[in-house]
């Protein structure tokens, strides 16, 4: 039996980088995949295509997961479709940066409404499904899982980016409070606060040779990541060999939250 084997997992944002690795390695291990995105269907239905190309079961599902009435409807599909929803990953997130004398309200409205009211409304929907179906023990010790995708800037303050610090400093104190609320309910809530991993949203930090040795000082293990150190993190806090690990942020970060400035004495 797979580690994931028959849990429908619903990954937002999952067309593109951390998301797509997240729902490809769910799939592998036995996961209904549900590959949510917000417009254009082609890099989902590629996620599906794949997932499909090794046995795996995956829809691919349209939704702005900042829209209260899209996220209803995807939630509304996912249980048409598979009856319930076993697994939430709240990955959807983008970066509008500015200085703050620079950022316009809507740059700082878009980001806290992706990657924070957007977590808020995923997480209310599966957890009214959660508590209503309870444990189902041939699948889960867990009567659901959320894991929401932070970053190591709900820790480290970010000048230039302070919408999308705030907007992971907020995910963290949300990720926590809806654990202390929905423990009872045997619902487990985590977060996954990645590093630098090669995606779309932070290219140009790595894609010469210049910018990725200027990251790699960032990186006492002198590596960036990939999307797949995600996924093998993910799959791994949402099966029960994770079963007591609850309202806690897992770092995969290659030590960036070390202070790697200090690692020569400071
Ligand atoms: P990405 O740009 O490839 O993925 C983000 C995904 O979110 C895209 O598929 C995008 O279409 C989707 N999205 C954006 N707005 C949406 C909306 N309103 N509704 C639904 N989907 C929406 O970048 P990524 O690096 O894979 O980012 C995934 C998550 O990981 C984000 O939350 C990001 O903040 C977080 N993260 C990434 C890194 C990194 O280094 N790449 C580091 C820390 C945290």
């Amino acid at each position: 039996m797979k580690r994931l084997q028959d849990r429908v997992t619903l990954v937002t944002g999952s067309s593109s980088g951390i998301g797509a690795a997240v729902a490809e390695s769910m799939a592998a291990e036995g996961a209904k995949v549900v590959v949510n995105y917000a417009r254009s269907s082609k890099g989902a239905e590629a996620v599906v295509e794949k997932i499909k190309a090794f046995g795996g079961d995956a829809i691919a599902v349209q939704a702005d997961v900042s829209q209260e009435d899209q996220v209803k409807n995807m939630f509304q599909k996912v249980i048409d479709t598979y009856g319930t929803i076993d697994v939430l990953v709240n990955n959807a997130g983008l970066q509008k940066d500015a200085n703050l004398v620079d950022m316009t309200l809507e740059q700082w409205n878009k980001v806290i409404d992706v990657n924070l009211t957007g977590q808020f409304l995923c997480a209310r929907e599966a957890a009214k499904e959660f508590i209503r179906r309870g444990v189902t023990p041939e699948k889960s010790c867990a009567a659901g899982v959320i894991i929401c995708m932070s970053s190591v800037h709900e820790v480290i303050p970010w000048a230039g980016h302070c919408n999308y610090a705030a907007s992971k400093g907020g995910v963290m104190l949300f990720m926590q409070s809806i654990a202390q609320e929905l423990a009872a309910y045997k619902i487990r809530i985590n977060s996954i606060a990645p590093g630098a991993i090669k995606t779309p949203i932070n290219k140009e930090a790595w894609e010469t040779p210049e910018a990725e040795a200027e990251l790699l000082k960032l990186i006492p293990y002198n590596r960036v990541g990939v999307p797949e150190d995600i996924g093998k993190a993910a799959v791994w806090l949402a099966s029960d060999e994770a079963e007591y690990v609850h309202g806690t942020t897992i770092f995969v970060d290659g030590g960036m939250t070390l202070y790697p400035g200090f690692a020569t004495g400071g």
